[in-house]
Order: structure tokens, then sequence, then C-alpha cells
């Protein structure tokens, strides 16, 4: 019997351990530096294959020649990042004195994703509204944390679904909201071929959902931040 690629070794395990490997699940617990190092060797050969099947002479044709390789270092360390690096640290503060800020926040952020359908790039922006509880982070960590979320393999709705829990999660705060308005390549450049593709979609925790002054507040601050926001 043929030896076990390290590809199917961590899947077998992960099966084992119970543990989801959808492409917009984060796998990094099971993928270290060095074994991540081994799967893109692994993963160039398996384009070659792919590209060797779609009659394209990656031998001659000096444009294709390192393509398999180029493709792999992007899936692991660009485009699907978030699957194979753990959350990124976001160290939080205390926001308990006695003048603590009570009001909202809203953060805007740039997100670059890939559809799991047809692994087309997706590209928005993110709203990420929260009010803090007794926890703060870093302005800059609510991007990193959502740029985390998107760099895999994503439908926009659980992707909404998935910065919203994370940002919970890092905060400690219940009451956060995020709407996504984002442009699918799989609807313009493939399909029915729209122009404009945009879709949006909204998810609201705590009191963003059960407070209608609150919802109004966060979208209120959505529309401020289009239209001043910098293009
Ligand atoms: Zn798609």
């Amino acid at each position: 019997m043929a030896e076990k690629n390290l590809a199917q070794v961590l899947r077998e395990q992960m099966r084992n351990n119970g543990k989801r490997f959808w492409a917009g699940d984060n796998v990094s617990e099971f993928v270290d530096e060095d074994k991540k190092q081994q799967l893109i060797d692994e993963a160039t050969v398996a384009f070659e294959g792919v590209l060797d099947t779609l009659l394209i002479d990656r031998e001659q044709d000096p444009n294709s020649k390192g393509t398999a390789r180029r493709l792999a270092k992007m899936y692991f360390n660009e485009i699907m990042a978030g699957r194979y690096e753990p959350a990124p640290d976001a160290t939080a503060f205390p926001n308990d004195s006695q003048d603590r800020y009570e009001g909202m926040l809203v953060v805007r952020s740039e997100l670059r994703s890939m559809c799991s359908h047809h692994h087309q790039p997706v590209s928005g922006v993110a709203y990420i509204g929260i009010i803090a509880a007794n926890k703060l982070i870093g302005l800059s960590k609510y991007t990193r944390i959502a740029q985390w979320c998107a760099r895999r393999g994503t439908l926009q709705e659980e992707l909404c679904n998935d910065i919203a829990r994370e940002i919970m999660k890092a905060t400690d705060s219940t009451n956060v909201g995020v709407y996504i308005q984002a442009t699918h390549g799989c609807c313009e450049n493939r399909g029915i071929m729209a122009h404009s593709s945009l879709t949006q979609t909204t998810v609201l925790k705590g009191v963003f959902a059960t407070d209608p002054s609150v919802k109004k507040e966060f979208m209120d601050n959505i529309k401020l931040q289009q239209e001043f926001a910098p293009r």
C-alpha cells in the first residue's frame, strides 16, 4: 500500500477528533509551520496534475512553469491563510473606569475573501458595531479578526456570523452588529456575468437586535461612513 501523504494523515486525525474542516473552518491546531510547508509541497504536486489535465504545457510555457507552486503558496499563505493561522492576538484592556465609554463603536474593515463554491474572489467591507463590555481591544484588532475570518473559503452569510462570533469572543460583549457589503467574482466572471453583484448581509446580536434605536444608530453610522469613507 502506498504511503499516506501528510494531508491524508491530517484529515484522518481531524475526523477521529470530531473536528470539522469545511472551507470556512480554522484548522490551525492541526497544522504547524513545518506541516504547512509540507502541505504546500503536496498541493504543488496536486496543482501540477490539474494543469496537466487542463492540457497546459507547464514545461514549455514560460508563464505556466511555476504556476502550480504559486497557486499552492497563494492558497496557504494568502487567500486561505485564515484557515491555517491561529486567531490574531487581541490583547484586551479593562473598560471599567468611572468614565468608561458606553457608546457605540463602529469600525470599517476592508475584506478580501473567496467564495467556497467557486473559489472566486469576494471583496468588500465589513462594518463592525459594538457596545463594549468590560473589555476593550485595540481598534486595528477588529479588522485583524474580520480579515482572519474572511481569508478562507466562505459564504457571505456565514462570514457575517463568523465575524460577529469572534468579535464577541475577543471582547466578551454580547452586543455586536456586523454588516457586510461585497462584490462576488463568481457572479461577475462567470454564471450571470453581472457587472455589479453587490450583496449585503447583516447580523445583529444583543441590543442591536432587540433595541430599534441601537439598530438605527448602527445603520446611520454605516451611512455616515459610506459618505465619508476614502475611496
Ligand atoms: Zn461562488
